[in-house]
């Protein structure tokens, strides 16, 4: 059939010289075909080459710098190459030497990012797969006006984009082998100055402590060092005097200035001056102390739940509510819900665990220095707990229940000193550890030098003479 067409259709059509080109092609016909063949291979040869042998100079410079960095890379990788780890150096490489071209684009008003993406020409499957990280799809979704993202964009690819998601902090995207990763980046800082802050509170603390230039965020600081020892929302009286020493920090990135550490408080109270020295000992734990070194963070929690309300409180003359005569109650009832998780109050070792009489499933703690713990009517255990194993503050050693004599859902929390009953609301709870003694000279020498940098007498005495509450001596 097609022979009968062509044959039909080429002598009306085709001009002369295609004619005689056609009878040379039939002459040569094998030697054509034998030329596109050739061609062929050299195609299928050229391309084999480009998939096997990719970017050859690159694997020289590869090998090059997996020799720089010591052991690890060299000598695992042979050099004659396994792809995926030589393919993230070599995204990383232009990174290093000459820094790529960041473009920072600011946001418009009723822009996204896909509209962003648009104006970038970058594909919107790249921002398909970036939205996919959880991150990203939050910091997306709280786009603002006037917010500058900055794109790392080569060939029309996204590298790198860079999201501000607070004041301090940015989320990264970058681009690896199988896709993108996003990390929240904190804004490097700087410690630039000390600064000092003095305020006489007349009604409160974080009032007029603003009103005298204190940053809200150190007021608060403060309130929180001296938590363990004052309520600043109640017990604090007018005439009340606070000092405070603290770090001021350069945000390298945008330039602004915030507070940083508090280095030491002095809170003045109806005369008596108490203070709080930031110290760092040897095993890098930061903390703070009084002048003598004791520290100010209680070593005991008040309750053994985060949520639940006081159902029965420590009573030693209490009618029972299950057995209907009087019999003490030697400790706090915490109500909470089956199940609510119930936490060591502090550090010790488990000195009993298991089932006894009315407390039912019970666990009893012993913290030293004569004080022991117990927490009653659990429902279960925590797992692999039993008697001798060290338990921290916080942990959760078992479960809300109403095992033994209970009437409802309760922790029965006892606290006891050489075995006799404490009311656990009212007990002076013990400090943490102070100042190791080995430390002791380094923290004298800190006492002295910021005592002096925050000047508390001289502020402090005019404002309280001129009250007219004065404190005793
Ligand atoms: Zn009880």
């Amino acid at each position: 059939m097609q022979s009968e067409k062509e044959s039909s259709r080429k002598p009306k059509k085709l001009p002369e010289h295609v004619l005689h080109l056609n009878g040379l092609m039939r002459r040569h016909q094998r030697r054509v075909i034998a030329v596109i063949i050739t061609l062929l291979w050299l195609t299928i040869l050229f391309i084999a080459s480009l998939i096997f042998f990719p970017n050859r100079d690159y694997n020289e410079q590869i090998t090059f710098q997996a020799g720089a960095p010591p052991s690890s890379l060299s000598g695992e990788l042979p050099s004659p190459l396994p792809e995926i780890p030589l393919e993230t150096e070599i995204s990383a490489m232009p990174i290093v030497p000459a820094g790529p071209p960041v473009e920072k684009i600011k946001v418009k008003s009723g822009e996204n990012l896909s509209s962003i993406f648009l104006r970038l020409h970058l594909s919107p499957q790249e921002l398909a797969k970036i939205l996919k990280l959880p991150l990203v799809k939050n910091a997306a979704r709280r786009l603002r006006v006037g917010q500058e993202l900055e794109f790392v964009i080569t060939n029309n690819q996204l590298q790198e984009l860079t999201i501000p998601i607070s004041s301090t902090e940015d989320l990264e995207i970058k681009k690896i082998d199988l896709g993108f990763v996003a990390n929240s980046v904190p804004h490097e800082m700087t410690i630039t100055s000390t600064k000092f802050g003095s305020v006489t509170v007349h009604t409160s603390l974080y009032i007029d402590g603003e009103h005298a230039g204190i940053p809200m965020k150190v007021l608060v600081g403060v309130a929180t060092i001296f938590n363990s020892a004052f309520d600043f929302t109640r017990e604090i009286h007018p005439g009340d005097h606070v000092g405070v020493v603290y770090q001021e920090l350069k945000d390298t990135k945008i330039g602004t200035f915030q507070p940083g550490a508090i280095l030491s408080a002095a809170f003045t109270h109806l005369g008596k001056t108490y203070y709080a020295f930031r110290f760092v000992d040897s095993n890098g734990n930061v903390a703070y102390y009084n002048e003598k070194g004791e520290s100010l963070r209680r070593a005991f929690n008040r309750r053994p739940i985060t949520i639940g309300r006081i159902s029965s409180p420590f009573n030693l003359h209490r009618l029972h509510p299950i057995l209907g005569y009087v019999r003490p109650h030697t400790g706090t009832d915490f109500a909470a819900p089956y199940g609510t998780p119930i936490h060591a109050t502090a550090d010790g070792r488990i000195a009993f665990i298991g089932r006894k009489g009315g407390y039912g499933r019970v666990i009893v703690i012993n913290h030293g220095h004569g004080i022991t713990t117990l927490y009653g009517h659990m429902s279960r255990f925590a797992r692999s707990e039993y008697v001798g194993i060290a338990v921290k503050i916080n942990q959760v050693i078992g479960y809300i229940g109403m095992s033994g004599l209970a009437s409802g859902p309760h922790v029965h929390y006892e606290y006891r000193i050489n075995d006799q009953y404490q009311d656990p609301m009212k007990v002076i709870l013990p400090n943490a550890a102070p100042v190791p003694s080995v430390q002791k000279a380094a923290f004298a020498e800190l006492v002295k030098k910021e005592i002096s940098e925050m000047d508390i007498p001289k502020t402090v005495v005019p404002t309280v003479s001129a009250n007219s509450s004065p404190a005793p001596a």
